[in-house]
């Protein structure tokens, strides 16, 4: 699908998933603020992509991978 970056969408803080491919409605929580979400919440696809960059690819079935 693209790249987008994983942001805090509290405090912009760039978020890590973690390793492994992840879905975007696994929990995350900001090692900053302590804001907890889903990780669709912290996704974020526009331009320009910032240094917390991930790969956002479709994966088998209706479900689709976050990953770093
Ligand atoms: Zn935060």
């Amino acid at each position: 699908m693209g790249y987008g970056t994983l942001a805090c969408p509290s405090c912009d803080a760039p978020v890590s998933p973690g390793p492994g491919p992840r879905s975007p409605s696994d929990a995350l929580a900001c090692p900053v603020c302590d804001h907890a979400g889903r990780i669709r919440d912290f996704l974020s696809m526009a331009a320009p992509v910032r240094p917390a960059r991930v790969e956002v690819r479709l994966v088998a079935g209706p479900r689709w991978a976050v990953r770093r």
